[in-house]
């Protein structure tokens, strides 16, 4: 039987700051970050990518503007989306354990292989500090900017909906 492919996402959800979630398709769950700055296709860029709580598959596609008063309040779209390949692994929860995982990215925006390395030797570790990086390869883009997803046409059509999970 084919091993369906596994997904990932990000989304770019301006709650009280404007922020870009990366979430991948392990473990039946989406592992998820923020990433202040948002994903790069520049391998000279190294993006802080703080882990936040597992988010349900479900909320893969989720775009809506998350109503005052609920966690997360504000737009939310998805920003790039498409196939995750774990790379140099058939285990990559392992991986995220071991605090390092490589693979590529099948989407629309973000393309080849990236890996996600977690900072433990920080001063002031949480535990949750990870850096996004992309790898060299043919898909790699020096000086590459990240443009916003919630223009207006995008935010016009948004309805306020409370997501199917708490989210930051
Ligand atoms: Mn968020």
């Amino acid at each position: 039987m084919a091993k369906s492919a596994l997904r990932f996402v990000v989304h770019e959800h301006r709650s009280k700051r404007l922020h870009y979630d990366f979430r991948l398709e392990i473990g039946g769950t989406l592992k998820s970050w923020a990433v202040p700055k948002g994903p790069s296709m520049s391998p000279a860029d190294k993006r802080l990518a703080v882990m936040v709580p597992d988010h349900p598959l479900v909320y893969i596609d989720f775009e809506a503007i998350i109503p005052e008063g609920h966690y997360g309040a504000g737009p939310v779209v998805v920003w790039d989306e498409g196939e995750f390949v774990p790379l140099d692994t058939d285990d990559p929860e392992a991986s995220l354990k071991n605090g390092k995982l490589s693979f590529e990215l099948r989407g629309k925006k973000l393309k080849g292989a990236f890996a996600l390395a977690q900072m433990k030797h920080l001063p002031k570790s949480t535990g949750k500090e990870w850096l996004l990086m992309k790898k060299k390869d043919a898909h790699a883009l020096d000086g590459y900017e990240v443009k916003t997803e919630l223009t207006p046409a995008r935010l016009k059509n948004l309805k306020e909906q409370v997501p199917p999970c708490e989210t930051e």
